[in-house]
Order: C-alpha cells, then structure tokens, then sequence
C-alpha cells in the first residue's frame, strides 16, 4: 500500500487565525488529518502483528497534527512516511552451547530506525518477549527521545528472544560472544553504537564489548554502558533513574513543589528503579514499592539506602527475586502478581508514580486507581509503560504525566557523553556527568513545556515532547535528503 498525491487546499488555519508560515503553499486542520490517517492506515497494513509499533507510532503521529499545519513542507516531502520506516533492519541466527553441551538457537535484531542527526544509538535487550514489532517501537520512540536529549544521536534498538533468567555466568557470556559476533558488522564508533536495556548491564555490556574488540582489534567506544575501568563513563548507569527523578523535580518546580515528602510509587528493580528510588532519597521523597514479573513489596516504612543497597546485591549479584524483601524487611509485604490484567501496586495511596518495569504496565484500570489514589504526578522511567487510553485519563484528570521519551532520556543523554568521553580518550568526574545529566533534563524539560505553550497546549508534556523531538527530525530530514 503506497499513499496517493493528497489535494492541498489554499489556506492553513491555526486557532482561528490564517498564517502564511510556508513560503510555498498552506495546508489545513482538514488535509493533515486525513494525511495522519493515511499513515496510520498505512503502518497498519505494512506492518501486521506488530501492535507495540502501531500504539507508538499513532501516540506520536497524532498529537504532531497542529505542528504539521505549520510545516507543510514536512507533509510535501513525506516525513511521516520515511520516518516509521526504519532505515535497516537486521535480522540474524545466535547460535550458542549451554553448559551441558546442548545448541540452542535464538534470534537476535537491530533496528536501526533513522541517523538524521546522529549515529543510529540505542539500547540491547534480552527478553523473552522481543521480536521485530517490539523493537521497531522502541526504536521509533528512542528516535524522537535521542532528538529531545540535545545532543547529535540517531534512534536505533536490538536484542534478542534470549532469556537470561536462571543462565549460568558462562551460559550468558558464550551468548553474548555468538550474539556480538553476528552484530559486528553493522556497529561501530560512528555507524551504531547500542547500550543496555531489559537484561542487558554492566556485565552482559562487558561480554559483548570484550568481543567487540576481538573482532575489530580496536578499542573504541562501539558501545556504551561500559565499565568504569574499561571505558565507561560515571554516571551512566545511574543515569536513567536519575534523570527521572530530576525530570520530576523541575515538573514540580515548575509548579511551586518539590519532591520533598512526597510518598511515590515505583514498579522494577532492576537498573531504572534502582536508581531512581536512590534520587528519591536523595531529593527526600519516600519510594514504598518495588516490583519484578512475580509480584511486588509494599513497604510502609519507605525503601531507605540501607534497604536499597540490599535490593542492589539481590538483583545484580545474587540475581534473587523481589518477594525476598519482605522476609528480610519486618513492616513491608509481598504480593504476588496474579492473573488480574490490573496491578495492584497502582492502588496504593501515594502522590507520584515512576512506572519502571515495562511497555504497557499501567492499563486503563491502573490509571483509574491511581488518579483515585491521589497520585499527582506519573513521571515514566521505562519505556511507554502506560497504555494510551491510560494517559488521556491521567492527562484529563490533571495529573502530572511526563511520557518516557522526555522522562527517561537522561540514560541515552549520559550515554552520549560516553561517547563524547571515548572520543576525546577523556574521563570526566562523577560530579562534572552528574552536572551535565541535570543541565540537559532541564533543558528537556524547558524544551518540552516552551513547545506545548506554542501550541497554546500548557503543561502537555505529551504533545511537547514529540512535536520538539519530531520537528528536529523532520528539518534535518529536509535539509539531508529533500525527497
Ligand atoms: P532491567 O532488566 O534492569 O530491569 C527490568 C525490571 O522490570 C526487572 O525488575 C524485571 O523483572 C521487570 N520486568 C521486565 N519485564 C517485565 C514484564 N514483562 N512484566 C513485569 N516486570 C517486568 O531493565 P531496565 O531497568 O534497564 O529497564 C526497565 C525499563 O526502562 C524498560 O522499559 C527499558 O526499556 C527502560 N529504559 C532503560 C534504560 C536504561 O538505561 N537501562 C534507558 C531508558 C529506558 P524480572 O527480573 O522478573 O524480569
């Protein structure tokens, strides 16, 4: 299915006013809706069984309309189109032994969705549930978030069907060797340069790094997420969370509050949980929850550093399950997730949310109790975690709602800095990233609410994060390859 030439009409409103910002010609309300659908018509029919790339490209690609009004020119040389295509996508066997000598065989991806303004940059993820449609969301997302981070990053994602779950050490190296070996040729310093994501850290990095490195017999920074020691950069692997929570401190600054107090609700426990319950402590808010995929802990006292520290020997070294917490820790409890679609953890009373698990964690229902429960703010560290119908309730109820292509950016921005860092064979300090992460969360903030006021759409983080991001996008689209 292609799209047909789309009639132009003459004028181009815009609340109500005619303006003549094209030099060429003017679109209206009218022609970009039914351009919008046409899209959306469009990825539907290209692109079946793949509902996780449908929901993120029409959250996206809906709420651009008044910006398209504004840019015909992006409409004319078919931006929309070219950007949910990816660029390349590349699929390939991983083959590997397990310690019993038996072969096993998964499938491992790249997505690599568009360089316009950088080298294609995003993370690996090892997960029973990956598969193309999967990947092609989270590649388009981390596009538009790379474009917010304000450095020059393109938007790409990969990784594989692989389960690290219950692996040996030597079981995920010899994967991560195989995997590495495959994706060699389509990576480098600067062609594509991946990161961590679900089930993949500092260790799963280190394998496919040190392999990296077999192959090309060079050291450069092809990946990120490295080491300390070994190329890294300080601060990268607190930086999701943190960037989270510093994302939520300029919302409430924004409105005269701070996160001072506040009792806050957070799912995961694995690397942007952790780290983002360990900002709350530090910026003196309250996280009283935590989860993985068996259930969750509830603890009234609140997840102080002590219990942190626990929770981080539990996941990244003992590789333990959440509900251990609750025998280890008197005054907190554990419930196991259930077959209900809704999760109970967004019941609870609280005034903010870091949703940090996974896409989809917080449906209809959720939304509904939370906004019952009197949270004010929804800040998301994983990546599209909340349904679309779930915002519209949250936005329409007033809360706070901070989508993750804004709030979670900080991981990919200090990953940047990585980069930055290989480049010029350089280390900053722990406080001179830490710096940087809180300067460019609150340049995306205030890049974010500026667009939404634009567009006479105040405090809709939504709508400024992916016109700002997308417009970027779309310009250096132009300026590289008109048609
Ligand atoms: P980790 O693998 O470190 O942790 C993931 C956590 O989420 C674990 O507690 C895991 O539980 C839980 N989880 C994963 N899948 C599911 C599921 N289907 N249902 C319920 N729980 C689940 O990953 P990260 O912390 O790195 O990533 C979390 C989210 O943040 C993802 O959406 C990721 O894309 C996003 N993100 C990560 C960045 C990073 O820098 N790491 C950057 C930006 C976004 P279990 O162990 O039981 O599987």
């Amino acid at each position: 299915m292609t799209l047909g030439p789309y009639q132009p009409l003459v004028t181009v409103e815009k609340m109500g006013f005619m303006t003549t910002l094209d030099h060429r010609r003017s679109i209206t309300n009218e022609v970009v809706r039914r351009h919008v659908a046409d899209v959306l018509a469009l990825v539907e029919a290209k692109n079946p069984g793949e509902p996780e790339f449908h929901q993120a490209v029409g959250e996206v690609v809906r709420s651009l309309e008044p910006a398209l009004v504004l840019h015909p020119r992006h409409v004319d040389a078919r931006i929309l189109e070219r950007l949910v295509e990816p660029d390349r996508v590349i699929s390939f066997g991983v083959n590997w032994v397990d310690d019993q000598g038996e072969i096993h065989v998964n499938r491992g991806y790249r997505v690599q969705m568009s360089s316009s303004i950088g080298p294609y940059k995003g993370g690996l993820r090892f997960h029973p549930t990956v598969n193309q449609g999967l990947l092609k969301f989270l590649a388009f997302e981390q596009t538009i978030k790379d474009s917010l981070t304000t450095l020059p990053l393109g938007g790409a994602k990969g990784g594989s069907d692989f389960d690290p779950k219950g692996r040996t050490e030597s079981e995920i190296r010899r994967f991560c060797q195989s995997f590495m070996t495959e994706l060699y040729p389509y990576i480098g310093e600067f062609t594509d340069v991946p990161a961590g994501d679900i089930g993949v850290g500092e260790r799963e990095i280190g394998y496919l790094f040190g392999q990296y490195k077999r192959i090309a017999k060079r050291f450069v920074g092809s990946l990120t997420g490295k080491g300390i020691k070994w190329g890294g950069s300080a601060i990268r692997q607190e930086a999701t969370g943190y960037g989270v929570a510093y994302f939520a401190e300029e919302m409430l600054a924004a409105r005269g509050d701070s996160l001072e107090g506040k009792t806050c609700l957070v799912s995961g426990s694995g690397n942007v949980a952790q780290f983002t319950v360990e900002k709350l402590i530090d910026l003196g808010a309250r996280a009283v929850t935590l989860s993985d995929s068996d259930g969750f802990i509830h603890d009234l006292h609140g997840i102080d550093r002590e219990k942190l520290e626990w929770v981080k020997e539990l996941k990244n070294e003992r590789r333990g399950r959440i509900r251990e917490y609750a025998d280890h820790f008197p005054g907190s409890i554990y419930l196991p997730r259930s077959n209900d679609p809704d999760n109970p953890l967004w019941s609870i009373a609280a005034d903010c949310a870091f949703p940090s698990a996974t896409q989809n964690e917080i449906n209809e229902r959720d939304a509904e109790h939370l906004i019952a429960g009197g949270v004010r703010l929804v800040a998301e560290g994983a990546n599209m975690p909340t349904v679309p119908r779930g915002a519209e309730l949250l936005q329409a109820a007033g809360v706070f709602y901070a989508p993750s292509k804004a709030a979670n950016a900080g991981g990919v921005a200090v990953s940047g800095l990585e980069m930055a860092q290989n480049m010029q064979l350089t280390q900053w300090s722990s406080e001179e990233v830490d710096r940087r992460l809180r300067e460019i969360m609150m340049r995306i903030h205030d890049t974010v609410c500026r667009t939404a006021a634009e567009y006479d759409r105040p405090g809709d983080y939504v709508l400024g994060a992916n016109i700002a991001g997308f417009v970027k996008v779309a310009d250096s689209m132009l300026d590289e390859s008109p048609i």
